[in-house]
């Protein structure tokens, strides 16, 4: 699946231990998460004792493979794709990251962000320590390899790792012949834990598990260590705040509708906003039509409890699959043209409520509303399943700066004239926390609100406390 181009996915990982060879688990499930990164992929299998890994730039397919993979009979091993947010788009950066300790190879696959990830660097820096990369990611698997250097205990070193780094972090860990999974005390992006088969699993998100013909068994808890192991997973809990933080853009547009994310369908999160929206910004109109795919659930709920019919007036060529990773603005419009197409008989002389999951620049969706024009739309009413966006991610989204969102500096009339559309709503805040059915202390709001609940210097913190008070 990929997505109108807009917002970047930050990663996904997976972590198998089966009685069978684990990398074609490993290649399959890393596709199944190929729209959380399409930068890079990469696995780490434990064969005859070593770390043996495959990785580079690309999308899954066209780094790993059955001539690559063919030999390997490893039963555990750890997986990853990458969007970069931290840390440049390189092959020195991809995952997993593999390092040898006095006590065997360590390979970590990280989900996440570190919100104190230059400090730490600056500071071990001071100290004599080299990176070899930019990304956070480094900094995990060498603060571990640290401190498995000083006693060999991987659960306690995991735990002291997790009182040093801050931020959010989904964790596949191989270290020498076992598997571990970390979720931080926030539980910030997701990770679950599944059946394959006689395996064992833990993968970003569930449909991994559904794909694969396991069994989802659960979300991975906030402050959780996982061990993978044959028997089952073993657990240990790391002290962790009440209050979690779980990113609502992963139930807006991030995981896949047919994934469970924190006990949540997707899907039904993202209809729910659709109906939300029908009755927040009511429209008289003859038709909706969602972005697709994005869009689609939000669509179906707004059309549901509107009773305006839905229909596909847009179609995706489903082949031009790397265009929002164009680096000029330019020619992400261009990958936009190339993506959809409008059928004309489904909007021409119609009034059109076109639904989709977010606006960030707000050039894709003015481009969009200009396509449904150019085929006789009589009127565009643009629906917007998140609230305006208009502070930076610091947690594991390629959202950095405030100049880019076009809500940071613009009111709802404001975009409505800039994107060209006969009006716009946004649902609100209230809504979608109705919507998603968590308590509000339960979600980061961040982007929507500017208050992180992690400390991020220059920023506002809201109603939790540091860890370290914990
Ligand atoms: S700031 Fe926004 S995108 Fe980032 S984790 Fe929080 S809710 Fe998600």
């Amino acid at each position: 699946m990929w997505h109108v181009p807009k917002l970047k996915e930050a990663c996904g990982v997976i972590g198998i231990c089966s009685p069978k060879s684990a990398a074609d688990y490993l290649y399959f499930g890393l596709r199944i998460l190929q729209h959380r990164g399409q930068e890079s992929a990469g696995i780490s299998v434990l064969e005859n004792g070593r770390h043996f890994l495959i990785k580079g730039m690309g999308l899954v397919h066209e780094i790993i493979n059955s001539d690559k993979t063919g030999h390997l009979t490893g039963s555990k091993g750890i997986g990853h794709v990458r969007y970069s947010t931290h840390g440049v788009s390189a092959l020195q950066n991809v995952q997993p990251l593999v390092v040898q300790t006095r006590h065997g190879e360590v390979s970590v696959a990280h989900n996440g962000e570190l919100v104190n990830a230059d400090s730490l660097r600056t500071d071990l820096q001071n100290r004599g320590w080299a990176f070899l990369t930019s990304s956070d990611s480094e900094i995990i698997v060498r603060l571990l390899a640290n401190e498995l250097s000083g006693h060999a205990d991987p659960v306690r070193s995991i735990k002291n790792l997790m009182r040093i780094i801050q931020g959010s972090y989904s964790l596949a860990i191989m270290i020498g012949d076992r598997i571990f999974a970390v979720r931080d005390p926030y539980a910030i992006r997701p990770l679950c834990i599944g059946r394959i088969n006689d395996g064992w699993g833990v993968a970003s998100e569930s449909v991994v598990f559904d794909n694969l013909d396991g069994e989802f068994i659960r979300d991975v808890e906030g402050g959780e260590i996982i061990e993978l192991t044959c028997d089952g997973p073993k657990s240990w809990k790391f002290p962790s705040p009440k209050d979690k933080a779980h990113c609502m853009f992963e139930w807006v547009y991030f995981a896949r509708p047919d994934s469970m994310v924190d006990g949540r369908l997707v899907y039904d999160i993202r209809r729910k906003i659709g109906m939300k929206l029908a009755e927040e910004h009511p429209t008289d109109a003859d038709i909706i039509v969602p972005i697709p795919d994005s869009g689609r659930a939000h669509a179906l709920g707004y059309s549901e409890k509107s009773g305006i019919p839905y229909g596909e007036g847009l179609m995706k060529n489903r082949y031009i699959e790397r265009t929002f990773i164009m680096p000029v603005q330019q020619e992400r419009e261009t990958g936009v043209m190339l993506k959809l197409n409008p059928i004309k008989s489904e909007i021409e002389g119609k009034s059109v409520v076109l639904l989709d999951d977010s606006i960030v620049r707000g050039t894709t969706i003015k481009k969009i509303v200009q396509i449904l024009r150019n085929s006789g739309a009589k009127e565009v009413h643009v629906r917007i399943g998140s609230p305006p966006i208009i502070a930076p991610c610091y947690l594991g989204i390629d959202m950095k700066t405030r100049q880019q969102f076009v809500a940071s500096s613009k009111s709802v009339e404001e975009i409505n004239k800039i994107i060209t559309s006969d009006s716009l709503g946004y649902i609100s805040i209230k809504g979608l926390v109705e919507c998603i059915g968590l308590d509000e202390k339960s979600l980061c709001l961040g982007c929507l609100t500017g208050e992180y609940p992690i400390q991020i210097e220059g920023e506002m913190v809201r109603f939790q406390k540091q860890l370290e008070s914990f």
